[in-house]
């Protein structure tokens, strides 16, 4: 495939995603400037990046840090004139990466154990970079485990309050992934319920971090903020994981 067919491409699947978006928004009676859309392009070459930012995609996410940090480099040698892209780490986080994802990320959307955010911390002041962090609830209907990830909400105000404390890092609010099997919408929903409970003590962790291509318009329905679309963008990925 030429470079002009890929960005053709790529043009037309970000059009379709965010007329998805408009109407999903339209229905909810939600503003679609209130929701944005974070291209995961993990898989794919730092050159889409630099195509999607061609056009006008600013947020950008990755969900591995070896991959990411090398495509952040990438994408800044190969379009130095590429500015205010943002750059946000979806994926789980092991503690010994944290440094490192602190010197490229903007947003760390899957911060879920304690010990993260001291590392986080450290790496956010290490670098002189400002943070801004989500706390992952796990969204699991209630008895099952499916392993997607993320507190209890029972543990969320005790998370919260350690972000809250860390130098270097800003709580903006919460991230969720829906259970593979199983409604999306009831998961979305428990979501909004423990931003609620967030947002009461913490007026201005506004964010809801939901949705991806197959469930964007639940999320949307259910309060999400920032969609994590990967496939819908730049199409399916080789299932390593
Ligand atoms: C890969 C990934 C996405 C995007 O998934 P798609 O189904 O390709 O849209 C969203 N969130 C997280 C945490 C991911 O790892």
């Amino acid at each position: 495939m030429s470079d002009d067919e890929r960005t053709a491409e790529l043009a037309r699947a970000l059009a379709a995603v965010r007329a998805r978006v408009e109407r999903a928004c339209t229905a909810a009676g939600r503003a679609p400037d209130d929701v944005t859309v974070v291209v995961v392009t993990k898989t794919f070459p730092a050159q889409d990046v630099v195509r999607l930012a061609a056009l006008g995609v600013r947020d950008v996410g990755e969900n591995r840090d070896q991959e990411a940090r090398k495509k952040v480099l990438d994408v800044q040698g190969a379009a130095p004139d590429v500015v205010g892209l943002r750059w946000h780490f979806v994926g789980q986080l092991q503690r010994n990466k944290a440094a490192s994802v602190a010197r490229y990320a903007h947003v760390v959307h899957s911060l879920d154990r304690a010990g993260l955010v001291r590392a986080l911390s450290h790496g956010a002041l290490a670098a002189d970079r400002e943070l801004e962090v989500l706390v992952q609830v796990d969204l699991d209907p209630p008895g099952q485990v499916t392993g997607r990830g993320g507190v209890g909400a029972q543990e969320l105000p005790l998370l919260a309050e350690l972000v809250l404390d860390a130098p270097g890092l800003v709580l903006r609010g919460v991230m969720g992934v829906a259970p593979l099997e199983g409604d999306a919408t009831q998961a979305f929903t428990r979501l909004g319920e423990a931003s609620h409970v967030l947002r009461s003590s913490q007026p201005s962790a506004t964010w809801i971090s939901a949705g991806m291509s197959a469930d964007l318009e639940p999320a949307i329905a259910c309060g999400a903020t920032h969609l994590r679309v990967g496939s819908a963008v730049l199409g399916s990925r080789p299932s390593l994981r």
